[in-house]
């Protein structure tokens, strides 16, 4: 409680400091200064002052997009009066390219720029000013000197008098002058939103001496803020649990008011928050632990647990990588452990989970088209969830959903096969270790294979193939290995092809065929045109109208056209199941089995 009171105080000085030094510059070569006079024009006033530059010209650049949104943004279209002078005072000249500014400096060391960004979006990677408050993502605010990323950078920020605090993850210059932020560097300058206005705390909690704060703009209210936090705790700590070390100095979860998605930062986390009496609901706050707990638990798994391609980041580009269903996916699988193993979500509310991960993948008909790292690497062109074909069927997964399942079936094997004395949590302890720590990158697609296969001490090829192609999952085989399995599907009277049938300029065409369904026993084919049913013309409408007036069994002739040549065939139609992909306990477990089903979610 003492603890608990002290960082509370020491949050509130930060909080509602709002003494200025007058005239002041910031200190160092590289320094910010953001002000905000009219924020109902949804506009930052920026001067950049740079000293000790070298060189006839200097390339400025905005990024052009944000760490942990993966998705090109073009920053850069929303700086306006652009203007650079030397230390005299005297304009120079400049040349405009995509992204970036070239100046002719002239051999000048000290140049300063000012430069207005218009800022009146409020998703969560997007930079926001408003009557309300100040939301700061620094890559769409602040250029960075072309070849200077690892350089020192301070930021003050010019506060209007009516709003009274600032929360980042950024340090603070010193304590009597927490508007002015300090970074080691651009990366983590990039890395640490700011958040202003008159901001409220949740009440603060340390964990092994570090202090964790929740600080935003309209934290809502009709919950009990000291219970949310303690049970926020309960979570962060399994989280914690997992890599056995705290690597940073101080984290903070930035809530901006109600909102879609989250983005996970070095230290903190930016999240929609609008509290409410749902938070004090069984279901509403194991909702929110959920969502937490993931944006929590990236602090580990993407920011320093992560593929090569993710950090050291260039800014300038996609930054492609194959392996978002272990960054993300895994992420929300840990999310689920945390919560469970805090002792908020009982077994069957664990599992619960990973049903409806499994039901979005396999409802979904993207899984017959794309793997898990084909829709990593494509999630820069198609946006994080996914997209749909011209046919109007969706051809593309989620790797959130499939990642999550392939996180637990991955854990259970390592278990099996270590007798549990081994678990994904070794995996990610040893990532940690071996590439964080000592060797201080990211890990190659080859690395993160042959730790989960030297952990595991077997070959772990199903689970990658799984993985990188799109063939069917054997859920049944893992599941069995903590002593459960799906529930067995029941069979309808409803008739069942398994051919996915898209319309593609006003012809029925063949886009994907359902592993073991009566179209693959009948050798249909991805690209077959449909021409005919039954003797008569076809088009998606009629044919699955035909197929619905079926019984299984019964049989349909169609006509197809493949690669310039005509056929005949005929299709014994099938019966349709429904799965639910609820996850049961087996009778009569063996000792193993019991071991691991009981030691997975046990508190760390
Ligand atoms: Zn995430």
């Amino acid at each position: 409680m003492n603890n608990r009171r002290r960082w509370f105080v020491a949050c509130a000085v930060i909080l509602f400091a709002t003494v200025f030094v007058s005239g002041q510059t910031s200190q160092g070569k590289l320094a910010f200064i953001v002000s905000m006079e009219n924020p109902g024009s949804h506009t930052y006033h920026i001067v950049f002052r740079c000293e000790g530059l070298r060189g006839a010209t200097q390339t400025f650049k905005m990024p052009a997009w944000s760490p942990g949104y993966y998705g090109i943004m073009d920053f850069a279209k929303n700086v306006q009066n652009f203007r650079v002078e030397d230390g005299n005072g005297q304009g120079l000249k400049w040349e405009r390219a995509t992204n970036a500014w070239k100046v002719q400096t002239g051999n000048n060391p000290a140049v300063t720029l000012h430069y207005d960004v218009l800022a009146t979006s409020t998703f969560v990677a997007n930079p926001y000013l408003g009557e309300d408050r100040g939301y700061i993502v620094g890559t769409g605010i602040f250029l960075y000197v072309d070849g200077l990323i690892a350089h020192p950078v301070t930021v003050e920020i010019k506060m209007i008098p009516t709003w009274s605090s600032i929360a980042t993850g950024l340090d603070r210059l010193s304590p009597d002058q927490p508007h002015i932020l300090t970074a080691p560097d651009f990366d983590v300058l990039y890395d640490s939103p700011i958040l202003i206005g008159n901001l409220v705390s949740l009440p603060p909690f340390e964990i092994k001496g570090v202090p964790h704060y929740f600080i935003g703009h309209r934290l809502g209210n009709g919950f009990d803020r000291e219970k949310f936090m303690a049970n926020l705790k309960a979570v962060v700590e399994q989280g914690i649990a997992v890599i056995g070390d705290i690597p940073y100095k101080h984290y903070t979860f930035l809530g901006i008011g109600a909102g879609q998605g989250g983005i996970e930062h070095l230290n903190s986390t930016t999240v929609p928050f609008s509290g409410g009496p749902a938070l004090d609901t069984r279901a509403g706050l194991i909702r929110q632990l959920n969502f937490l707990g993931h944006e929590y638990f990236h602090g580990f798994n993407v920011k320093r647990i992560r593929p090569i391609a993710l950090g050291p980041f260039d800014y300038d580009k996609a930054n492609l990588t194959n392996m978002l269903w272990v960054s993300e996916g895994f992420t929300s699988y840990y999310s689920y452990l945390m919560v469970a193993r805090a002792g908020f979500s009982t077994r069957e509310e664990f599992l619960d989970n990973f049903r409806r991960e499994i039901a979005a993948y396999e409802n979904n008909t993207g899984r017959l088209f794309q793997s898990a790292t084909q829709s990593s690497w494509n999630t820069w062109s198609q946006g994080p969830f996914g997209g749909r074909g011209k046919g109007g069927i969706s051809k593309s997964i989620s790797y959130y959903s499939k990642g999550a399942a392939l996180g637990m079936l991955l854990d259970l094997k390592i278990r099996h096969d270590t007798k549990n004395t081994k678990s994904l949590d070794t995996v990610m302890q040893t990532l940690y270790q071996k590439y964080y720590r000592e060797l201080r990158r990211g890990w190659t697609d080859e690395e993160f294979r042959s730790v989960c296969e030297g952990i595991a001490g077997t070959s772990l090829q199903e689970i990658f193939d799984y993985a990188s192609t799109t063939m069917e999952i054997d859920y049944n085989k893992y599941l069995r290995y903590a002593g459960l399995e799906l529930e067995k599907p029941t069979q309808l009277a409803e008739p069942y092809l398994g051919a996915i049938v898209e319309n593609i300029n006003g012809k029925p065409v063949i886009s994907a065929i359902e592993p073991d369904s009566p179209a693959r026993k009948a050798n249909l084919a991805t690209n077959d045109e449909i021409r005919g049913m039954n003797g008569g013309p076809v088009d998606t409408a009629s044919l699955s109208a035909a197929i619905a007036s079926k019984k299984p069994g019964e049989k349909i002739a169609l006509s197809l056209h493949r690669s310039g040549k005509d056929l005949q065939v005929e299709i014994v139609l099938g019966q349709k199941m429904q799965r639910s992909y609820k996850i049961l306990p087996l009778p009569n477990p063996d000792a193993l089995q019991s071991a691991i089903l009981l030691d997975w979610t046990r508190a760390r």
